[in-house]
């Protein structure tokens, strides 16, 4: 690549007295034109001032505050338009004398680039957002309406009693386990728009008490399934809490449903890995197969629909809150054996 970076060296009164061919390149003067010149030329109207004050406060300090890294700011070309350029600037002695010497750059590629970018995300963040109040309006609203329905259905087979016969009891049936299906599929859509919208600030939290607390909310199906769940010691860490009891109980409810045969154990655990907390929770149930190791966390993504219960939403809500806590969240097993589900949680930087 040919040298694209104007140099520019000016004395101790701020006056240029050489620079390179890439200068008219970047800025339309040629270097004729403004050596002798002060540096001012350069710059908009509007820096000037600051420029000047800056010019002397270092002379007098010697705090070389702006030099040495590049900084952005704008040049002004000749046609009066204003470019975006990086400057790295070096102060010299020679003979006793100050010099500066200045290296720019025309980063008004980047600059469009990034503006580009930011207009890019910025749309992603709206969208996100609308998304995010959609699944919570809609979710939040279809509520009361299925309540109606269950509710008019559950009051009509009362009513009807006797006068139902084996087929359409059997139809009733049917359309309350539809409904309840639905309930449940909309009140975990709830839970999982509200990790975005609901979260809390980040706090330490005692990932042994959090444990506690979901080991008791679990109680019912812990004593139904005569499972069993145990810890090592587990540290703190800076986390929203609420979402660390959903995230535990989410992957330790898994762990007590996907097994067959004997009674399930779910075992956790938790350590410092590098600038992160390491957790584990790991079942001797029925395992995922590595081709749907990452498929499992997709939001509706159920691999065994028929055999147990469920909406396909727990993992992704679990996803949702590890990326929320900036983390990494994922699953090693080995099927008929079991499955260990990691995610890491970063240090709270000092
Ligand atoms: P749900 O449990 O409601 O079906 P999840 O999002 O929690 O939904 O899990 C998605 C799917 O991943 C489950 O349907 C199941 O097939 C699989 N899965 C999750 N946890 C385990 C586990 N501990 N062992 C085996 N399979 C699991």
């Amino acid at each position: 690549k040919p040298a694209s970076d104007a140099i520019i060296t000016a004395d101790e009164t701020g006056r240029i007295i050489y620079c390179n061919g890439i200068v008219e390149q970047i800025l339309g003067v040629p270097c004729r034109d403004i050596v002798g010149q002060p540096l001012t030329v350069l710059m908009p109207e509007r820096f000037h001032a600051a420029h000047r004050a800056g010019f002397a406060r270092f002379l007098a300090t010697r705090e070389p505050t702006i030099m040495g890294r590049p900084i952005e700011l704008v040049a002004r070309h000749r046609n009066g338009t204003e470019v975006p350029v990086e400057l790295t600037l070096a102060s010299w002695e020679s003979g006793g004398r100050v010099f500066f010497t200045g290296i720019l750059r025309d980063i008004t590629a980047r600059k469009l680039a990034e503006a580009v970018l930011t207009d890019k995300m910025d749309e992603l963040a709206r969208t996100n957002a609308e998304l995010g109040l959609f699944t919570y309006v809609v979710s939040h609203d279809l509520r009361e309406p299925l309540r109606t329905v269950s509710g008019n259905i559950q009051l009509l087979e009362r009513r009807l009693g006797d006068q139902l016969n084996e087929d359409a009891r059997k139809q009733i049936g049917f359309a309350i386990g539809g409904v309840q299906r639905m309930q449940a599929l909309i009140e975990d859509l709830l839970v999982y728009s509200r990790v975005g919208t609901e979260g809390q600030p980040f706090a330490p939290v005692d990932m042994d008490e959090v444990l506690r607390t979901v080991k008791s909310n679990l109680h019912a199906a812990i004593a139904e399934s005569h499972g069993q769940v145990t810890s090592d010691e587990l540290p703190t860490v800076h986390a929203d809490r609420t979402q660390m009891v959903q995230l535990f109980q989410n992957l330790i409810a898994n762990g007590l449903k996907f097994h067959r045969g004997s009674a399930p154990l779910v075992h956790v655990t938790g350590r410092g890995e590098g600038d992160a907390w390491l957790f584990a929770v790991r079942d001797l149930g029925i395992g995922i197969e590595t081709q749907y190791a990452e498929h499992v966390f997709t939001i509706f993504q159920r691999l065994h629909t028929d055999e147990f219960p469920g909406t396909g939403i727990g993992l992704s809500v679990c996803r949702r809150i590890i990326e929320r806590h900036r983390g990494r969240i994922w699953v090693e097993s080995e099927p008929g054996a079991g499955s260990t589900f990691w995610f890491t949680i970063p240090r709270r930087k000092a």
